[in-house]
């Protein structure tokens, strides 16, 4: 019985040139930690839901990674997350917009989906489902970091000036996991803070499941990140899967589809992670990198940027 697990920590990678050894160290080792925790689930026979939960949530505790603790700013300079939950085999489904509170969002959306009987919910509502749950909740300053801010008040100043940023760093972001567990079952998590400077209320494709998120047991798990509003236009995550299903093209071909020929065109800039029934995995980007990792059974982990 095998088990593969794929993460991803958004594709708004620091440009190559802007790298320093150090920082690419830090990234490596932050995708190293998320990797080891869904690993450690799977190869104990646990469900791909919560192998991509743990992932997940290490990276949202990780400040280099945009999602809970530093998550980027809205325009008014608040804070305020998405983030998915499904499983491929019941195609059950959980998602949380707009929050700012629990310190993993994604762990929210995974209660939303167990403990009600509806798949997305916002508001005060979401809130009480995390206390419900004895979910840690985290005041402000737990999710501020110095980097987002002054990304903000950069991209601020270039909006006032009529130009929009063109380092991908300063635009994107998200975590992300997909895995097939010893059973063969599919899942996916995603969780953002979004994109730097979004209006207030913004919500992005991360917790729209079949635009950044999506699993099916027929098909694949898919986790996006980048150009949230063209995921969604596009349907990104769902549109791999019925690819594969009626056109029965291999994951890999989907993908690639979907990210070179049809977000690319469209200023749809970004990747995604993704994995099928069989356990293969694929993570195509059209932006200059992407963080990413994978491990498997069969494999040891491996973590990569550009
Ligand atoms: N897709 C996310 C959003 O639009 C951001 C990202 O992945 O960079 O909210």
């Amino acid at each position: 019985m095998t088990y593969s697990l794929a993460i991803h920590g958004g594709a708004g990678t620091i440009l190559k040139s802007l790298m320093t050894p150090e920082r690419e160290a830090a990234f490596h080792a932050g995708l190293a930690r998320a990797l080891m925790a869904g690993e450690e689930v799977l190869r104990d026979g646990g469900l791909a839901l919560d192998a991509v939960v743990a992932s997940v949530s290490v990276l949202e505790d990780d400040p280099l990674f945009n999602a809970g603790r530093g998550a980027v700013f809205t325009s008014n300079g608040e804070q305020e997350m998405d983030a998915a939950v499904m499983e491929g085999q019941t195609r059950k489904a959980g998602a949380v917009a707009g929050v700012c509170g629990p310190r993993n969002p994604v762990q929210l959306a995974r209660a939303i989906m167990q403990r009600t009987e509806h798949v997305m919910l916002i508001g005060p509502n979401a809130l009480d489902i995390a206390r419900a749950e004895g979910l840690a909740l985290e005041d402000k300053h737990y999710f501020f970091t110095q980097t987002r801010w002054d990304a903000l008040q950069e991209t601020l100043k270039l909006r006032a000036e009529g130009k929009e940023p063109d380092d991908p760093a300063r635009r994107h972001g998200t975590v992300g996991a997909v895995a097939r567990d010893v059973r063969g079952t599919l899942a996916a998590a995603t969780s953002t803070g979004g994109m730097t400077a979004k209006a207030p209320g913004r919500v992005g494709d991360t917790p729209v499941i079949g635009a950044g998120t999506f699993a099916d047991n027929d098909t694949c798990a898919v986790s996006c990140t980048g150009h949230g509003e063209v995921f969604i236009r596009w349907n990104a995550a769902a549109e791999i899967a019925a690819r594969m299903r009626y056109a029965h093209e291999t994951l890999q071909q989907a993908a690639d589809h979907i990210v070179h020929t049809v977000l690319a065109p469209n200023d749809g800039s970004g990747g995604l992670v993704a994995i099928d029934r069989d356990g293969n995995v694929t993570m195509p980007f059209n932006s200059p990198g992407m963080y990413r990792g994978v491990v498997s059974s069969q494999a040891k982990a491996e973590t990569f940027i550009f």
